[in-house]
């Protein structure tokens, strides 16, 4: 048995149902699979349930990618003003968090449901627990197999994700699929992802499981300063996450745990006008106590504050201003949030999403290389190159 589609959609999350209702809307009759019996898993589980569906201050500097302008002409074509448009027309409810993040005051599901809505409405045929065993081409058709059966199309798009949280369906699909018509991949990896430490740090990181602080946490030139957050895994919170995105194997990260206060200035401060002052009590005065009991101790200092050399006040505030540590490694897949690298962005147009090589091929949303910050980017990312895919397919 054969179908016949003029667009064929493999994956049915952000990506593929916005780029669904696109081409449906224009009249295309449409085709999205999934492979999962629920469809967007990873919008409802995003954003603690909430969905942190946009950024007010999306930009193309808040994308990581080979080719950073890559992200231009689809973020202007589609824009985060346009999203929350759409989520206006559906009265779903929303606020700012913080730092222009945008989340639904109720629930996920809601954008899910606003997306399956817009779906029907537009004609969208859709096909979830599917499993295609082989996507080829043939004369100017692509096809995909279903149960020995071919469902051609004039347009393929391929939405299929990153790799992150396979338990939830991902898988390395698009991948595969690049490779067989061969487009080049830019190495993934897992990012927007807690970092894991060797034995002596990892100790800390247990022993303040819980504890959340203020930091600014860098890697080379690159800084983030939000929460960051101590695990009995290592380290984790807003400000982990983004730099893991940047972390280098091998390298370290600093950590500035008092950004707003230099702490050699107030120390030295501190020993002239209250020289008897314990140092233990000094540090809790700017962080956490636990914390400034572990710090103490990693310094070997304790007792008054005039007993302690300007050398020694040097190395204290260094380990608060500068912590310098080498991560082992990331939490990985399990956990990450998004995955790093993916389809070239030289196979594909900016302008449509299309590939160079195939006519009639596009990729959108995580599958390409194209990841964004922590704060709702990701989500505009798929909203945007959905958008364009569905524009053009
Ligand atoms: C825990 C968590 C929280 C997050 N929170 C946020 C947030 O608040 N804000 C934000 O901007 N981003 C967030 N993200 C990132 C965001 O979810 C992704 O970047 C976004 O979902 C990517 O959209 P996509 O459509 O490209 O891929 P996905 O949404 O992953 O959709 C891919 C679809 O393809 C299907 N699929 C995979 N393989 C196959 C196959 N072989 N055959 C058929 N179908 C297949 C999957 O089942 C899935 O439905 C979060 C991610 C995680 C994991």
């Amino acid at each position: 048995m054969t179908e016949k589609y003029d667009v064929i959609i493999v994956g049915a999350g952000a990506a593929g149902m916005m780029s669904a209702i696109e081409a449906g809307k224009r009249g295309r009759r449409v085709l999205l699979i999934d492979h999962a019996k629920k469809i967007g898993e990873k919008i409802r589980i995003s954003g603690g349930g909430r969905c942190n569906f946009t950024n007010i201050n999306t930009h193309p500097c808040k994308f990581i990618s080979n080719n950073p302008k890559f992200v231009i002409s689809a973020l202007k074509q589609y824009t985060q003003n346009d999203f929350i448009e759409l989520i206006k027309k559906h009265d779903i409810r929303f606020h700012e968090k913080k730092l222009g993040q945008l989340f639904c005051d109720e629930s996920a599901q809601q954008i899910i449901d606003m997306l399956l809505l817009e779906c029907e409405a537009a004609n969208v045929i859709l096909k979830v627990d599917t499993l295609i065993t082989d996507i080829d081409k043939q004369g100017d058709k692509y096809f995909a197999v279903i149960d020995s059966n071919k469902y051609f199309c004039d347009s393929l798009i391929i939405a299929t994700g990153g790799l992150s949280i396979p338990k939830i369906g991902a898988t390395k699909f698009g991948y595969d699929i690049a490779q067989k018509f061969n487009l080049n991949i830019v190495e993934t990896l897992p990012a927007l992802v807690p970092l894991t430490f060797s034995e002596k740090i990892l100790a800390i990181c247990k022993e303040l499981t819980g504890l959340s602080v203020e930091a600014v946490v860098s890697f080379k030139k690159i800084l983030f300063q939000e929460g960051m957050l101590f695990t009995h895994r290592g380290l984790s919170g807003p400000s982990i996450l983004q730099i893991s995105s940047h972390w280098k194997l091998g390298k370290d990260i600093k950590i500035n745990l008092s950004p707003k206060l230099p702490i050699i200035k107030f120390l030295t401060d501190k020993k002239n006008s209250n020289p008897k002052q314990d140092i233990n009590i000094i540090i809790s005065e700017i962080l956490p106590k636990r914390l400034a009991v572990i710090i103490c101790n990693e310094n070997n200092v304790s007792g008054n504050i005039c007993e302690l050399s300007n050398k020694i006040l040097v190395k204290l505030s260094n380990s608060i201003n500068a912590w310098s540590i080498n991560p082992t490694g990331t939490e990985g897949y399990r956990t990450a949030e998004v995955t790093l690298g993916g389809i070239d962005t030289n196979e594909i147009s900016s302008k449509t999403m299309m590939s160079k090589k195939h006519a009639g091929l596009f990729f959108i949303g995580e599958v390409v290389d194209v990841t964004g910050h922590l704060g709702g980017y990701n989500f505009q990312w798929a909203w945007s190159s959905g958008y364009v895919a569905g524009r053009y397919a």
